[in-house]
């Protein structure tokens, strides 16, 4: 598969002034609810309706998805609203009911995308549609695996895709339900720059109060636009109830987000520069992790130091990791006296947080 401006014609043919915005419930759950949220949407910068009907859940027992009953619901919305709709398919079945329905916008879902053979049944039972056919990240942080079933899906004739990242499934807890790696999503767009690509903050985040900010990073990083999940009471939600955000906060969202256009030279400098800002900012962010993450570790040092009743203070390991850090910073470009400087300060630190264990 090449990259070409074919990628995005579907897109560039909508001619929003916005990113394109994809919101809706995690799951339909009733008939009401299902209008009520596209009511509430109808007049925003909303492109398409979003909701689950086969809800792929972690374990089973969980509410799963109405089926495809709510594709009656999905129906109604369009011909009382007139949003577009969307929805997750994961099977033959599901594709052929979703497009008997009408369904304007299918998605993977990050489950189907880590399978081949999934994947390709759905290429085949999707060969030649002109629907809109978006691909969420597979669970785990590989980019082949994501390549892959766009390429499986471009195969079978289907024109207008996309993807969508949704971030990865991380044994360690972190702040984020899926984590980022916006390094894999940046590799991604450096192979198919007029592929669109749409961010997911609800399931990077899994909370609703860092949702704008991941939005704000995924449009510095001039991403396409965004699926946010949408319901009037979040709380009350069936399925993703604590990433959920009402249709007013969404709107509230979509006004603050800053929206960098390219049209001129100046608008493409600001552009680039809040790219490479966001990179760093991204990189800084891993770094002061990083650093944590480290000091917890020096602290079980310390716990250990303290039963055993020796030194903190080792000037043999030290120098050791000091050799070892200056050699491998000069593989990077990084200088020895900057590196001397880093581990100091590092070191410091870390003595410190062993210090107040051992002295209790
Ligand atoms: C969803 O969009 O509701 C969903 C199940 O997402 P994911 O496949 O990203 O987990
Ligand atoms: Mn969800």
């Amino acid at each position: 598969m090449e990259n070409s401006k074919e990628m995005r014609t579907w897109l560039d043919d909508m001619g929003l002034d916005h990113p394109l915005v994809i919101a809706g419930p995690c799951s339909a759950e009733t008939e009401e609810q299902v209008l009520r949220i596209a009511h509430e949407l109808k007049d925003t910068d909303v492109n398409y309706y979003r909701a689950g009907i086969w809800k792929p859940r972690t374990r089973p027992g969980n509410f799963e998805g109405v089926g495809a009953l709510g594709l009656k619901w999905l129906q109604k919305v369009k011909a009382e609203t007139g949003l577009k709709t969307a929805t997750e398919v994961a099977n033959r079945a599901h594709v052929e009911l979703a497009l008997e329905h009408d369904v304007d916008l299918l998605w993977v879902g990050a489950r189907s995308t880590v399978s081949p053979f999934i994947m390709q049944e759905l290429a085949d039972a999707l060969e030649g549609t002109d629907k809109i056919v978006l691909v969420k990240n597979p669970v785990n942080p590989d980019l082949a695996l994501w390549l892959g079933g766009i390429e499986r899906l471009h195969t079978a004739g289907i024109k207008k895709l996309g993807a969508i990242h949704r971030g990865f499934s991380t044994y360690e807890k972190t702040k984020y339900r899926n984590i980022p790696e916006w390094q894999l999503a940046i590799e991604f767009q450096n192979k198919f720059p007029d592929l669109p690509l749409i961010s997911d903050p609800s399931h990077i985040t899994g909370n609703r109060d860092m949702i704008f900010d991941v939005s704000q990073t995924a449009l510095d990083l001039n991403f396409d636009g965004l699926m946010i999940e949408t319901h009037f009471d979040p709380d009350n939600a069936w399925s993703d109830a604590a990433q959920q955000v009402t249709p007013a906060k969404l709107v509230q969202i979509m006004r603050d987000l800053k929206i960098r256009k390219e049209t001129d030279s100046e608008a493409e400098y600001n552009a680039k520069l809040s790219n490479l800002r966001a990179q760093i900012d991204i990189l800084d962010n891993q770094l002061i992790e990083a650093m944590g993450k480290r000091m917890k570790v020096s602290d079980g040092i310390g716990e250990l130091k303290k039963q055993k009743n020796v030194a903190v203070l080792q000037s043999n390991r030290w120098n050791q990791i000091l050799g070892a850090m200056i050699l491998e910073g000069e593989s990077k470009g990084l200088s020895e006296e900057f590196i001397l400087k880093m581990f100091k300060a590092i070191h410091q630190e870390s003595i410190n947080h062993q210090e107040k264990i051992v002295n209790g």
